[in-house]
């Protein structure tokens, strides 16, 4: 058994070893890409293989390198990787782990100074050898040395809505240092990840503002890390590292787009700087030694010959190509939802009635709402029988005539049983709006059996939505075994809408899933799966998930 982790780590590994070794910089960057998709793809390759399927088509991932992950899940051996670790020391190979130090850097320590490992690398630092080697100095000779004596500290990544529970009074607090003009917090924050392991905040205004004593007193730090007049990094108290720089004027947009990243796009973009003869760093945009732009984050596209890309597109995954050709998506936004198609009620597991969601909804602005209680396979949640499910249909018939400028659906989230079968008869389920059908037990089939029960169930005519697709919770509990291109192939053929479900644990199906279904050509249904009024909040993470799929 090996897991996609596994797999990109060894992807990784031979990337840097051909680095190390000076090798083809298109195989390098292939096995870069390679090893990006697989370690972000959310089903497991090794259970896919196992069972006898073929490879999903994976952006990025060209046939020879298929090929090579195939062999690596079928003999366990991945032959390039040997014959590169046969050439290399692994005492060099240990300097990869240090933070901040790639095969070029370490090439020119080798070549310099000879160092060949982490012992070596911390000795001439202590010694101050390293500041003088180009493309260092003393500052990072220091955190060389710092980085050295600290490797193998794991770092924490927390889900998207914690950051921003974060991020948003720290932002709050920040702003209040009078005098600033502008505040971002970049990174993957930025792009919305469904993770977030840090948080970059830049910032700019008179140099005179004291923004760094400002922010070494906010209450929430726990440690401050370093401090000088233009950055300062703190650890929060629930471990999670801040960095925050101000950045002058010229240089807002040239630097927000650096620490937006990814690393992979601005590789992409600082390489296409190059082929028109300019320099794109986070201090701007440079033809020679003549600044020509970087206040504004457009002006970097802009300078290589492309429109301004979304900050959720910004993963290498194709987004610089569409930019180029003129296909880059409309991303959808939060405003345009006018409604949400996942909802429970007090009959089952949900906290308010169906009149209190319904008002909730409105009040947000929506146009109508599904109610999509359970169905009674699950006792915990007090699902509903037909008799109790009839019931509810009458009420929302009466409340729907009492009020014609808001429309509430009439739908049921009915379980998937172990065959593939509904939990409710087809005569019921025809009286419904819609039926929104899901998985909730039986989570270890194998990978035939759990696609071939998924599909089953979206053969059933009634079945319009098919909810949190994968089963995964961020963090707690992988996606059940299914062959993700098939489910969402059948999805297609039968008219079925996938679910983008927008509870912050789940955010199912996730974003390299949605890519995918796209080109498919499913359609999805971004919804909160709310179980009170609270929860039609968290529509945004389902916005956000569909934009950067
Ligand atoms: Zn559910
Ligand atoms: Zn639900």
């Amino acid at each position: 058994m090996i897991s996609n982790s596994e797999i990109a780590s060894k992807l990784d590994e031979a990337a840097d070893l051909l680095e190390l070794q000076d090798g083809n910089p298109f195989r390098i960057r292939a096995c870069r890409n390679a090893a990006r998709t697989v370690s972000s793809w959310p089903a497991p390759l090794e259970r896919l293989r196992a069972s006898g399927h073929a490879l999903p088509k994976m952006p990025g991932i060209g046939k020879d390198l298929a090929g090579k992950i195939a062999e690596l899940l079928s003999t366990q051996q991945f032959a390039l990787l040997q014959e590169l670790r046969k050439k290399t020391p692994s005492s060099l190979v240990n300097l990869l782990k240090i933070p901040g130090l790639g095969p070029k850097r370490i090439r020119v320590l080798r070549d310099r100074l000879q160092i060949a490992s982490i012992q070596d690398l911390a000795y001439q630092a202590s010694q101050g050898r390293i500041r003088s080697l180009p493309g260092f100095g003393v500052k990072s000779e220091a955190q060389l040395l710092a980085e050295a004596k600290q490797v193998g500290s794991e770092k924490v990544r927390i889900k998207f809505i914690e950051a921003q529970q974060l991020a948003a009074p720290l932002v709050e607090y920040l702003k209040g240092c009078s005098g600033l003009t502008r505040l971002e917090v970049a990174g993957s924050f930025r792009r919305k990840c469904e993770t977030v392991g840090d948080l970059d905040i830049l910032a700019t205004g008179p140099k005179s503002v004291p923004l760094m004593d400002h922010f070494r007193a906010y209450e929430s730090i726990q440690k401050v890390v370093s401090f000088g007049p233009t950055r300062a990094t703190a650890i929060l108290k629930n471990g999670i590292q801040v960095d925050l720089r101000w950045i002058p004027d010229e240089s807002f947009g040239a630097a927000l787009h650096y620490f937006t990243g990814s690393k992979f796009h601005n590789i992409a973009i600082r390489r296409r700087g190059v082929q028109r003869g300019l320099k794109i760093n986070e201090y701007g945009i440079f033809r020679g030694a003549r600044r020509i732009g970087g206040a504004a984050e457009p002006e970097v596209f802009k300078s290589v010959g492309l429109p301004y890309i979304e900050p959720e597109l910004r993963e290498a995954r194709g987004e610089i190509e569409a930019a180029e050709q003129g296909r880059l998506p409309k991303l959808i936004t939060l405003g345009e939802l006018r409604g949400d198609l996942h909802s429970h009620t007090l009959a089952t597991d949900g906290h308010h009635s169906i009149t209190e969601m319904a008002q909730a909804a409105a009040s947000r602005g929506h146009r109508y709402l599904a109610i999509t209680d359970h169905s009674r396979r699950l006792g915990m949640a007090h699902g509903l029988d037909v008799s109790r499910l009839r019931q509810q249909l009458g009420e929302i018939d009466r409340l729907n005539q009492k009020n014609r400028s808001f429309r509430i659906l009439k739908g049921i989230e009915v379980d998937i049983l172990k065959d593939g079968s509904l939990d409710l008869p087809a005569e019921v389920l025809r009286e419904l709006d819609l039926v929104i059908a899901s998985v909730h037990s039986h989570f270890s089939l194998g990978m035939t059996e759990q696609t071939d029960r998924i599909l089953k169930a979206m053969d059933h005519p009634c079945v319009s939505i098919l909810g949190h697709p994968t089963g995964r919770l961020i963090g707690s509990r992988r996606p059940y075994e299914m062959d993700i291109e098939r489910v969402l192939r059948g999805a297609m053929e039968r008219g079925c809408a996938i679910e983008i479900n927008s509870q912050p644990q789940r955010l199912d199906l996730p974003d390299l899933f949605c890519k995918l279904g796209k080109e498919i050509g499913v359609k999805f249904a971004i919804s909160t799966d709310a179980h009170d009024t609270q929860d039609l909040g968290l529509i945004q993470y389902g916005v956000s998930v569909a934009r950067r799929g």
